[in-house]
């Protein structure tokens, strides 16, 4: 009967998914997109009131008011896109992954009706050594500092066949010492601060840090617990972040490929 099984596995058609689709697809992230020209400051005030987290909120400053979205803790409800009545709508791509905390805000000039560009930040003295040193490999040890698995149910998926990592050359591995990259998920809870401190000192140098989901960039919706320190950046420097709650395995590899050339993907 298991014979019948393997067989029947080495038959069906490749299902690997291609790498164009990837890092152009932004299938069941959930992450929200603004429709610019159909934005007005009644549509505005009525998302952010809408958004059970502070991912939406109006800056009015010198006469222009703006509409300011920060992936970092949106956690994909979709509320906004029920009360956006077609200004909001589901991200066609979400490649602001593995990007710094500032990239993860992008702001709409409500009046100007058009998305503000940002200045690109450079790419991270770690990211450059890294990459001149890795070469065709990347070690990554995972760390959950408080999560509440959701994020690591997506990261297991990486390993699976369809996503299957490691034709990136990038792997999993068991020990930090081993490692040249932090991927840590949740907000840091006070229990695994010191932890997470000494895994990220057992790290060689040059090393990164990929702050994971909704709670590693932000907190999250655990973040004010009393039982939680922060964000990741509240214990460590962190090179990267991954919106999402949780983020998508696309998200993921996104983010991972992107922290060590940030930029290089776009919206
Ligand atoms: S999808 Fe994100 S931005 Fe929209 S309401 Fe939910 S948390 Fe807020
Ligand atoms: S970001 Fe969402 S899925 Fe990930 S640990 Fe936080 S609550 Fe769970």
């Amino acid at each position: 009967m298991i014979g019948d099984a393997v067989e029947r596995s080495l038959r069906s058609p490749q299902v690997l998914i291609s790498v164009d689709e990837l890092f152009s697809n932004a299938a069941g992230s959930r992450m929200p997109d603004v429709r610019p020209d159909l934005l007005t400051d009644e549509v505005a005030r009525r998302v952010v009131a809408a958004c059970p987290t502070s991912a939406l909120k109006i800056d009015e400053d010198a006469g222009r008011t703006h509409l300011i979205l920060n992936y970092g803790e949106c956690t994909g409800c979709g509320r906004c896109i029920a009360a956006g009545g077609g200004t909001f709508r589901y991200a066609e791509k979400v490649t602001r992954c593995g990007v710094s905390k500032q990239a993860l805000i992008r702001s709409w000039d409500i009046q100007g009706r058009a998305e503000v560009v940002q200045d690109e930040p450079a790419l991270s003295q770690a990211a450059e050594q890294i990459r001149a040193l890795v070469g065709r490999a990347l070690n990554i040890r995972q760390v959950d500092a408080g999560s509440c698995n959701g994020c690591e149910a997506e990261i297991v998926a990486l390993t699976n066949p369809y996503y299957d990592l490691e034709r990136f050359g990038i792997h999993f591995v068991a020990s930090p010492k081993h490692a040249d990259m932090l991927l840590v998920t949740g907000p840091v809870t006070r229990n695994m601060a010191a932890a997470l401190k000494n895994a990220y000192d057992a790290v060689p140098s040059p090393k990164l840090v990929v702050a994971v989901g909704a709670c590693g960039c932000s907190g999250g919706i655990f973040g004010r617990s009393h039982a939680v320190v922060g964000p990741v950046d509240a214990v460590i420097p962190v090179d990267g972040y991954i919106p999402g709650c949780p983020p998508t395995p696309r998200m993921l590899l996104t983010g991972i490929v992107q922290v060590l050339r940030p930029f290089s993907l776009r919206w």
